[in-house]
């Protein structure tokens, strides 16, 4: 069952995804050579804590942590550890938030010191992606028009898009029906009306779009082991333009 919210459900959300965008502009102020990824998750925890707010991904499915951390060639479920980031790493930061019993998801990819620069065209082309996804992501369209724009806009560059991970509904639950693929035919799939909250979060690799699954029953990474860049926004859908509810805001002035 798809579940559409209402415009107070919406607001509700909305509270949450303020909160999270802020949770992210504290970690991206802390992203530098020789932080762990440990101390990352540790801030992001204690302020969505203390916001009133719970991580939405801290025990979910037993998974142990508040924030997913992925550098380089991990695609997405990476765990915070002792691991120092290091100049040259991109890392994945994902982030849920449940306030007020509604969840709110997003993620950003970091270059930390001195990226190369193919990569750093990698985590620039994955974000655009986004925003062509969410330019298809209004109603009267169709699902497949957001995973069409992602995935036509990234593969004329050569990168692989992943497609074992997709987007999907948020609400009262971190995942709700329906899937968001990040590829699709342009007409095809479930027609979007307005009121659907949706998280759109292209995973795209510098090479191959095949992934695996480590030991530790949630790490992907890449097969190859080029890097994977990742980024996510909660939007509703609505008549003429979809509505973000998350924000970069908060992230683009703490990397000022
Ligand atoms: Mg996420
Ligand atoms: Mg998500």
């Amino acid at each position: 069952m798809i579940l559409y919210k209402t415009e107070e459900e919406i607001e509700l959300i909305r509270a949450s995804a303020k909160v999270l965008a802020q949770a992210h502009g504290e970690v991206a102020g802390l992203i530098k050579e020789g932080v762990t990824t440990r101390e990352l998750d540790r801030r992001a925890e204690e302020f969505i804590k203390d916001h009133g707010g719970q991580p939405s991904f801290k025990g979910y499915n037993d998974f142990p942590f508040s924030l997913c951390i992925s550098p380089n060639s991990v695609v997405v479920h990476g765990f915070p550890s002792d691991y120092t980031l290091k100049s040259g790493d991109i890392i994945s930061v994902d982030c849920g938030v449940k306030l007020n019993g509604y969840h709110s998801d997003s993620a950003y990819t970091y270059p930390v010191g001195e990226v190369a620069p193919e990569v750093l065209s990698l985590l620039d082309f994955t974000k655009r992606s986004l925003y062509l996804g969410i330019e298809q992501a209004v109603a009267g369209n169709r699902m497949g028009d957001i995973g069409y724009a992602i995935q036509t806009s990234v593969e004329k560059q050569g990168y692989g898009v992943v497609r074992e991970l997709v987007g999907h509904g948020i609400g009262k639950s971190l995942h709700e029906r329906p899937e968001v693929p990040n590829y699709g035919k342009r007409g095809a799939g479930l027609k979007l009306q307005t009121g659907l909250v949706l998280a759109i979060e292209p995973m795209v690799n510098l090479g191959t779009k095949h992934v695996v699954q480590e030991k530790d029953g949630w790490t992907i990474r890449t097969k190859d082991l080029k890097p994977s860049a990742h980024f996510e926004h909660t939007v509703v859908i609505r008549k003429d333009k979809a509505e973000i509810l998350t924000s970069f805001e908060y992230i683009e002035k703490a990397l000022q």
